[in-house]
């Protein structure tokens, strides 16, 4: 059996139909196999198996039907020759990371990163002898002078959490294959649909798939994609040794997530998009900070480098986490929580949760006020967000 591949349709049409493995019951749906193992009709077939000369699947640490439908799938829509599913987009950034390096190497990371990826590039690797630089990501200079001729690899995250600054990653991935070092870019908030780094010259795209890709809030996973060469040197053996898999029913829920992906995330982005242009006026909103309006800090490469806004939208409300507080605790239909790309609305206050842990001179320097919200939309009527919104902050 192999999967079915059809690279000359329209990306959505990629979505619902790339990476088929149909079994002998011609069954409509992407089956769920459920299963650790395989069984061999002999002992030369198993024996065939493992010397790598039988095409076909030997443990499912390794691969797995409907895990390898989701990798096609979604290689297929990024563009990419290949794609690995792991266990958490925590597991796909740090084997994105750790796959490349060892220890005498250094790395360098833009410093506006999803928390547990900064301890990853700070803490985690250093144990190990990998020394980092965390640099502002939108100065090129700092970009430029934090290369050493042992930096490795480089790692960004654009549009960025919380804040939502976006950074350019086609003069970055510049950048780092002058020094002679590779760019991973950590693609969750703009999700596949609006944004290609590979095209843009990054050589591995980590997602964690919790978000948008599941997109109805179920089941953790992620994805690292690149070239052959770079998931065969990098990653292959590190998932297959170590076994921080992706789980088949995992695969499953990101497969049939990935159908209704465009859907979504424009439906979404739409929602996003009203609520930017509802509250940028707003009496009660200092700052607000949505990737497709012209008032962006990075109209510029927003423009040449993402197809779409975003699902989310970032706002400060007057009068710090007095006021924040108070307006969160106000709404009804959104709710507080700290997770993202969720087919119900969500929002967050950094501050005191995703980004409590970190000093206040580095929220001060991330630009994450007291004042400042997170909210993700979600899939219910625009009107109704915007309702909920403007309610709430009456009573900030
Ligand atoms: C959520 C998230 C991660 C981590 O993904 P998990 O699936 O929670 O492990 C990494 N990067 C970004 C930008 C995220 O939003």
């Amino acid at each position: 059996m192999s999967a079915s591949t059809t690279p000359k349709y329209r990306p959505e049409t990629r979505l619902v139909q790339s990476g088929i493995l149909r079994s002998q019951f011609g069954e409509t749906s992407e089956a769920l196999f459920l299963t650790q193992g395989y069984v061999y009709d002999n002992s030369a077939q198993a024996e065939a198996r493992f010397k790598g000369e039988d095409p076909g699947y030997q443990y499912s640490r390794f691969a797995n039907p409907t895990v390898h439908m989701f990798e096609r799938r979604i290689a297929e829509f990024e563009g990419a020759e290949a794609a690995r599913a792991l266990s958490t987009g925590m597991a796909a950034v740090t084997l994105a990371m750790m796959g490349q390096v060892r220890a005498g190497d250094h790395i360098v990371a833009s410093k506006a990163i999803f928390g547990s990826c900064l301890y990853v590039m700070e803490e985690y690797l250093p144990r190990f002898g990998v020394s980092s630089t965390i640099v502002d990501g939108n100065n090129l200079d700092a970009w430029r002078a934090a290369m050493r001729p042992n930096t490795k690899t480089c790692f960004l995250e654009t549009p960025t959490n919380p804040n939502l600054e976006v950074l350019d990653i086609a003069e970055i991935a510049k950048i780092a294959h002058a020094a002679g070092a590779t760019l991973v870019v950590d693609n969750v908030f703009s999700t596949p649909l609006w944004q290609s780094p590979l095209e843009l010259g990054a050589d591995c795209v980590v997602y964690s798939t919790t978000k948008h890709i599941d997109g109805q809030g179920r089941c953790l996973g992620g994805v690292v994609l690149g070239s052959q060469k770079f998931i065969m040197d990098n990653c292959h053996q590190f998932i297959r040794q170590t076994g921080p898999s992706m789980s088949p029913f995992n695969a499953w829920v990101m497969l049939k997530g990935l159908e209704t992906l465009p859907v979504r995330v424009r439906q979404q982005s739409d929602s996003a998009g009203k609520v930017a242009e509802a509250l940028a006026h707003h009496p009660k909103v200092s700052r607000l900070i949505y990737p497709g309006r012209p008032d962006h800090p990075q109209a510029h490469i927003v423009k040449k480098q993402m197809r779409g806004g975003s699902t989310l939208v970032a706002f400060e409300v007057k009068g710090g986490k007095k006021s924040a507080f108070a307006f969160q605790d106000a709404l009804k239909l959104i709710r507080i929580s700290n997770n993202l790309g969720d087919a119900k609305s969500l929002i967050t206050h950094p501050a005191t949760t995703t980004h409590q842990r970190i000093t206040q001179q580095q929220r001060d320097e991330l630009g994450i006020s007291d004042g400042m919200v997170r909210l993700s939309c979600g899939l219910e009527h625009a009107d109704d967000i915007i309702d909920d919104l403007t309610q709430a902050l009456a009573k900030a």
